[in-house]
């Protein structure tokens, strides 16, 4: 766990060195916590982040394993907003994303058909996680950190505490990343939101991680399935740009399946998978040498909200992810942009 100067002030034994903004803390290290990290670090405030994990990323995870990679959680990403355009245009230039030229088919009615379309997609460089853990370069995140609750003290700032009861702060600021549901939880006593966000909700995601030694001849690097009851998506993991040669795939059930299925057992979830798998590519003879999965349970939000950040009758408590904005990796960024940006300029009321 990372410890700072700051975390001490409860205390009273040391005080903080260098705020010349306002203290925020933001509780979780995903693309929208770090985005709102960076944009209110250039600005002048104090931030600290909370992490549950050890390292940062959430969901725009890399599992790596002997001689592969695989991106698990976030497949690729889309940017349309001129903002989220420009902020793409840097990290390419800086080599930590690139676009991920595959070719994308369809399956459907038991066949498959191209789709590729002129979507761009982008991908961290050499893995997805590569992009969270280059914005997170320089900021004060304390991993392996869960915060449980958080409480106002009587000067008016706001207190976090862990689940090993140790408390931090205090912060005039706090902005939440967190899924509705542990939201709502966190914020409950303290504002109005929960009320607000009480329908939001997250679906569930397995995902079947697969390598072989020889290459899957099949004409595509994604596939999206229309028709099947378990799978929604196949990619080739390594046909993104700097994966390695070995051929690994990332498949994930739908969300109807998985949430159906979220308590069963690992090894028939990969059974089934693998078997969706291997129609869907026609090669039923397939043995992976590598295989494993994982369970997303709060994947993407079947309905999101599109506030950006969705503040408290006080306007100290932020709420910002994806969920909060339209879904996906872009309204995670400018989600956590926004909150930032509202927070130094004036939260509108
Ligand atoms: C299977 C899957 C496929 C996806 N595919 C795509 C895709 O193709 N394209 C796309 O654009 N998006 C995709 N997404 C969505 C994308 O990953 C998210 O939109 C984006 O990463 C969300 O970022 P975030 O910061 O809002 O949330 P998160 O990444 O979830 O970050 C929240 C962070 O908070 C931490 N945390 C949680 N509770 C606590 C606590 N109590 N204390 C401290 N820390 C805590 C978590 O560990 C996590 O790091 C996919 C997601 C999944 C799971």
């Amino acid at each position: 766990m990372h410890m700072t100067a700051y975390q001490d002030d409860i205390t009273g034994s040391t005080t903080e060195t260098s705020p010349s903004g306002p203290s925020v803390a933001i509780i979780g290290a995903g693309m929208s916590g770090l985005s709102a990290a960076n944009s209110l670090r250039a600005a002048g405030a104090h931030v600290r982040l909370f992490e549950k994990s050890r390292g940062p990323g959430g969901r725009m995870a890399t599992r790596r394993t002997d001689g592969s990679t695989f991106d698990h959680g976030a497949q690729y990403f889309t940017a349309r907003h001129p903002r989220f355009v420009s902020r793409v245009a840097g990290w390419i230039d800086d080599g930590i994303v690139s676009e991920w030229n595959g070719s994308i088919g369809v399956f459907e009615s038991g066949s498959l058909r191209d789709s590729t379309g002129a979507t761009k997609r982008f991908v961290g460089q050499p893995r997805m996680s590569a992009l969270t853990r280059y914005l997170s370069d320089g900021l004060d995140i304390s991993f392996n950190t869960r915060i449980s609750s958080i409480n106002r003290a009587s000067s008016g700032t706001w207190r976090l505490h862990d689940d090993t009861g140790q408390k931090h702060g205090d912060f005039q600021f706090v902005l939440s990343s967190l899924p509705p549901d542990q939201a709502s939880r966190l914020v409950g006593d303290n504002s109005d939101l929960a009320g607000r966000i009480s329908n939001v909700r997250m679906k569930p995601c397995w995902a079947l991680m697969v390598a072989f030694d020889k290459r899957v001849e099949v004409n595509y690097d994604g596939i999206f399935v229309g028709d099947d009851s378990s799978i929604s998506w196949l990619a080739r993991n390594s046909s993104k740009p700097g994966r390695g040669d070995v051929d690994s795939w990332v498949i994930h059930a739908s969300a109807e399946w998985s949430d159906h299925h979220l308590e069963d057992e690992k090894s028939l979830i990969q059974d089934v998978l693998l078997t969706g798998f291997k129609k869907i590519v026609g090669q039923a003879a397939l043995t992976p040498m590598y295989s494993a999965v994982h369970r997303w349970r709060y994947a993407l939000a079947e309905n999101p909200l599109n506030h950006g950040v969705l503040w408290d009758g006080t306007g100290t408590i932020g709420l910002i992810g994806d969920w909060t904005n339209g879904s996906r990796v872009e309204g995670a960024f400018l989600s956590g942009e926004s909150a930032a940006l509202q927070l130094i300029e004036g939260i509108p009321s």
